[in-house]
C-alpha cells in the first residue's frame, strides 16, 4: 500500500525546509498547509499516481502558504486612458495626501484631540476649515463616500418625510447605487415630478406639500439626455424651495474645484456654483474630480450639518484618520493654487498633446515595436460622459491581442491595457512618470 510511502506531518514539520517554512510563517500556518499537501496527495495516490516524495510536498506547501499571504489588492500600472477609472481604484494621490497618510498612520494623531486645550477635539475639524474656505459654505462635513452623505443627508432631514425630485434623475450609478432604492432605505417617501426628458419649475411647485422635507437635485453623472429636454436651473430650484421654507439639496457626484471646460472638456458642475446657485446643501465625492481619497463631503448651511452630525447614521459613516489626512492635503493643493501640478488627475487633464506624443513616441524607440497614433483618453469615474481628450497611444500588432492583455496582467506590477481596432494600446496619460520603468520592463517580457 502506497499511501504508507508517504511521511509524516512530523517529519515534514522536522525536516530542513519545513523548519524554513516554519521560520518564516510561523508554525500553524505551516502545519495547515503541510496537512493540506498531504491530504492532496493521498486523494492522487488513491487514484494511482506516485506518491510525492518530501522535496516535492514541502515546495507545494510553500506555495500555497505564498499563494494566501499575497495581496489581493496590488498595486497596477494603468494604461487604459481612463483617468477615474473605479475599478482601479479611481484617484491616485498627491506626494502631499500619501505623506500626510503616512504621518498619521505610523502614530498617534490630534485625530479628535484639541492641542491648545489639552482635552478631546473633534474629528470634523481637520477638513471643514479648508472646505469652508475653498467653498464658501458656512459648515462642511466629511463622510465615508458620496453614496454615504447622500443616505445621510436624506435619512437625517427627510425620515418618514417627502422628498421631491425629477424622474429625469432617478439614476444608477454602478455599483447598486440607485436614488430610489437610496430613498427607500433612507425612509424617505420618493415624490416623482415632470417625465423623463422634460420636468419644469412647476412640477416641483405643484409637489411641494406639508409633508415635503426636500428638493433633491441629483447629478446625471454617466449620462446625457439630449434632444428635447429640459430641467429648471438650480436658481429656479432653490429661490422655490426659499419661498416653500424646503432646503435644496443638490447631489453633484464627481463634483469638481476647478473649471473642467478649461481642459477642452464639457462643464462639470462645479461645487461654488451649486452654493452660489443656492442649494442648502451640496454632496460630492472625494475620489472623483477632487482627486482625494474615498470620502463623502457635504456642503452648506450650519444648521442643517448641525443636524447631519447629529444624527445617529453619521457615526456609522464617519471618516477614518487616513482619509481625513490625505483630504486635507488633497484640500490644501487647491487653496495654494497648485492643484493642476499636484494633483495626479489634475496632471492627467491638463497633460499636454505634446507630452503625451513625447512619451508614447519614448515607448515605441525603447522597445523598437508597435506604432503611436492618435486617439482619446477619457475622464471616466462617472463624470463627464462622452467627453474625451485628444491622445496619443503606443499601438502594438499582435495575432492575439487578448492573449498579449493577459501577459500585461501577468506582470508585477500588472499592466492594464486595452484592445482598440485589434491592437493592444497603451495611453500613457494615465501611467504615471515613476511607473514608466515598470511598464516597459511588463511590455519587454510579455513581447518576448
Ligand atoms: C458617484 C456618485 C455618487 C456616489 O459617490 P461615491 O463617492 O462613489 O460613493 C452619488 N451620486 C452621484 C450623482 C454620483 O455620480
Amino acid at each position: 500500500m502506497s499511501l504508507r510511502e508517504l511521511p509524516s506531518v512530523d517529519r515534514l514539520l522536522s525536516h530542513e525546509q519545513g523548519q524554513e517554512l516554519v521560520a518564516r510563517y510561523g508554525h500553524e500556518l505551516t502545519l495547515q498547509a503541510l496537512r493540506e499537501s498531504l491530504q492532496a496527495a493521498r486523494q492522487s495516490v488513491r487514484q494511482g499516481a506516485e506518491p510525492p516524495g518530501s522535496q516535492a510536498l514541502l515546495q507545494q506547501a510553500a506555495e500555497a502558504i505564498e499563494g494566501l499571504l499575497a495581496p489581493t489588492l496590488r498595486p497596477v500600472i494603468n494604461a487604459t486612458g481612463v483617468i477615474l477609472h473605479t475599478n482601479l481604484g479611481r484617484a491616485p494621490l498627491s506626494r502631499a495626501a500619501q505623506e500626510a497618510m503616512l504621518a498619521a498612520a505610523r502614530g498617534y494623531s490630534t485625530l479628535e484631540y484639541d492641542l491648545a486645550r489639552g482635552r478631546r477635539g473633534k474629528r470634523q475639524v481637520h477638513a471643514e476649515n479648508l472646505l469652508r474656505r475653498l467653498t464658501g459654505a458656512e459648515a462642511a462635513m466629511v463622510v465615508n463616500n458620496n453614496a454615504a452623505a447622500v443616505l445621510l443627508a436624506l435619512t437625517a432631514l427627510a425620515r418618514r418625510k417627502e422628498v421631491v425630485i425629477s424622474r429625469s434623475q432617478l439614476i444608477e450609478i454602478g455599483g447598486g447605487f440607485r436614488v430610489p432604492d437610496v430613498m427607500r432605505q433612507s425612509g424617505a417617501k420618493l415624490v416623482e415630478v415632470g417625465t423623463t426628458n422634460r420636468t419644469h419649475l412647476r412640477d416641483y411647485e405643484a409637489a411641494l406639500g406639508p409633508r415635503t422635507a426636500l428638493i433633491l437635485r441629483a447629478h446625471h453623472s454617466n449620462f446625457r439626455i439630449i434632444g428635447f429636454t429640459t430641467e429648471p436651473g438650480l436658481e429656479q430650484m432653490a429661490a422655490l424651495g426659499k419661498a416653500h421654507g424646503v432646503p435644496l439639496v443638490d447631489d453633484l457626484g464627481s463634483g469638481t474645484l476647478l473649471d473642467t471646460s478649461a481642459y477642452g472638456l464639457g462643464h462639470e458642475p462645479m461645487v461654488q456654483e451649486s452654493l452660489r446657485a443656492g442649494a442648502d446643501l451640496v454632496a460630492f465625492s472625494g475620489d472623483k474630480l477632487l482627486g482625494g481619497p474615498q470620502a463623502g463631503i457635504l456642503v452648506g448651511r450650519a444648521e442643517l450639518v448641525r443636524r447631519l452630525r447629529k444624527h445617529p447614521l453619521a457615526r456609522a459613516v464617519r471618516p477614518d484618520k487616513l482619509c481625513l489626512a490625505a483630504l486635507s492635503a488633497t484640500l490644501v493643493h487647491y487653496l495654494k493654487g497648485e492643484a493642476e501640478r499636484e494633483i495626479p488627475i489634475w496632471r492627467m487633464i491638463a497633460a499636454p498633446e505634446t507630452r503625451l506624443r513625447a512619451r508614447a513616441d519614448a515607448w515605441q524607440r525603447h522597445l523598437g515595436r508597435g506604432r503611436v497614433i492618435r486617439s482619446r483618453s477619457t475622464v471616466g469615474g462617472g463624470s463627464l460622459p462622452e467627453e474625451t481628450l485628444p491622445t496619443w497611444l503606443l499601438a502594438l500588432e499582435s495575432p492575439h491581442p487578448n492573449a498579449l492583455l493577459r501577459r500585461l496582467r501577468r506582470a508585477t506590477p500588472a499592466v492594464i491595457a486595452r484592445i482598440e481596432k485589434d491592437q493592444v494600446v497603451l495611453d500613457p496619460r494615465t501611467v504615471l512618470d515613476w511607473q514608466e520603468e515598470g511598464l516597459l520592463a511588463a511590455l519587454h517580457a510579455a513581447l518576448g
